[in-house]
């Protein structure tokens, strides 16, 4: 599954040089998107970065201000919120309290006079799909954080939009419920097939939901990709730090055989990478290596890259160790070690002199 590597693929979703100003202010700058049917999107972002805004302009709660959005190739523009094969889900949920679920689930249905037998039929299906068969008599009152979830999202599918909004949907759960719940919404969507959009602080729910994400920066796109693209091939120092642990060493490039050496520090190695898109010599640029990428050593290792260091801090987090490692004056490096072998292991303590080193395919280099 993947129709945006396929040129023949319609888009379901298509931002086109949108702009959304408020007053002087532009909260979505010239922005251009597509998003696929099927495809479960995440827009993902620091706080104020417009991806509140992207929604509600495809709900038709705003309109650009320049450009257009078509939905399946025709401008939504003139189109009414109400008029719209478009649902969106809030985190408050707003369910009526003294409505049960199942009256909760048929609110909608009834307001657009959907005859009372397919509004049955209907209802009894979203109750299946969300495994709320048991509770479609209780009042929101009478179920759990997780089930009133599912009872806003199944309201939010039975009119069957193409399009499911949902913003912050698992916000108001704790740890354990959300990712179970996200799994849920993983299936649900995949069952539906409803094309859904979600917007979310939580960059693991991202990655975990999403067929693909988009990162957000001051109103336009970072980069829009597959979740282990954006991990593992960040375009920009701004996407890898954004998205999990990143170890960044500022430097300047140079032509190496096979791909390129990063200079840096005054008496370091340079760190050779292999790659068939090396920089111009002489740029600017950052390495980025993930912190599971950097092995830790007592002796020397046979590598492409190894620099040594001193062990300031170590964070020990059950399954996994991260080592800070100080490999040059104020540069920190994190390396992570998975504990799976921990006890028949050495482990290293603070100060300890220590080698880190990684192959010569294991961090990206970035110009900006
Ligand atoms: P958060 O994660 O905090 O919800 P967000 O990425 O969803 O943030 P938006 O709500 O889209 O951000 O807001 C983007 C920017 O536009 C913010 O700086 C916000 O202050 C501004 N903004 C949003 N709505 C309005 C409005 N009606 N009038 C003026 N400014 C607005």
């Amino acid at each position: 599954f993947a129709p945006w590597d396929d040129p023949a693929a319609k888009p379901i979703i298509q931002f086109k040089n949108v702009t959304k100003r408020f007053g002087e202010f532009t909260a979505i700058d010239n922005l251009t998107l597509d998003i696929y049917p099927q495809e479960f999107f995440a827009l993902l972002g620091p706080s104020g970065c417009g991806k509140t805004t992207l929604m509600r302009m495809l709900g038709g709660f705003e309109s650009p201000t320049e450009g257009q959005i078509l939905l399946d190739g025709v401008d939504i523009g003139p189109v009414p919120p109400n008029e719209r094969p478009v649902n969106m889900m809030f985190q408050s949920y707003a369910l009526f309290p003294h409505l049960s679920v199942w009256d909760n689930i048929a609110f909608g249905l009834k307001r657009s006079n959907m005859p009372k037998d397919q509004i049955g039929d209907r209802v009894e299906k979203m109750l299946k799909l969300t495994q709320l068969g048991k509770f479609a008599k209780r009042k929101p009152h009478q179920i759990s954080g997780g089930q009133r979830q599912r009872v806003a999202l199944a309201r939010s599918l039975a009119k069957a939009p193409k399009l499911l909004l949902l913003d912050e949907p698992l916000g108001a759960l704790d740890k354990k419920l959300r990712n179970e719940t996200q799994f849920e919404l993983m299936d649900i969507q995949e069952t539906t097939g409803t094309t859904f959009v979600i917007v979310t602080h939580d960059q693991e729910e991202a990655m975990t939901v999403a067929s693909r994400v988009a990162i957000m920066v001051d109103g336009s796109l970072a980069q829009v990709s597959t979740p282990d693209q954006i991990y593992e091939a960040p375009n920009s120092t701004y996407v890898a730090d954004f998205i999990g642990d990143v170890n960044l060493i500022e430097g300047k490039a140079a032509a190496a055989k096979g791909g390129m050496d990063v200079h840096w520090g005054d008496h370091q190695p340079p760190i050779h990478i292999t790659t068939d898109k090396p920089l111009p010599a002489g740029a600017h640029c950052h390495f980025a290596i993930r912190p599971e990428k950097v092995s830790i050593s007592a002796t020397t290792p046979k590598a492409a890259n190894v620099v040594k260091g001193t062990i300031l801090d170590i964070a020990y987090l059950g399954n996994i160790s991260t080592y800070h490692v100080e490999i040059a004056s104020g540069v920190i490096f994190k390396a992570q070690t998975t504990n799976s072998k921990r006890l028949s292991r050495r482990t290293f303590t603070w100060e300890d002199e220590v080698y880190l080193s990684w192959t010569d395919t294991a961090g990206v280099v970035l110009s900006e």
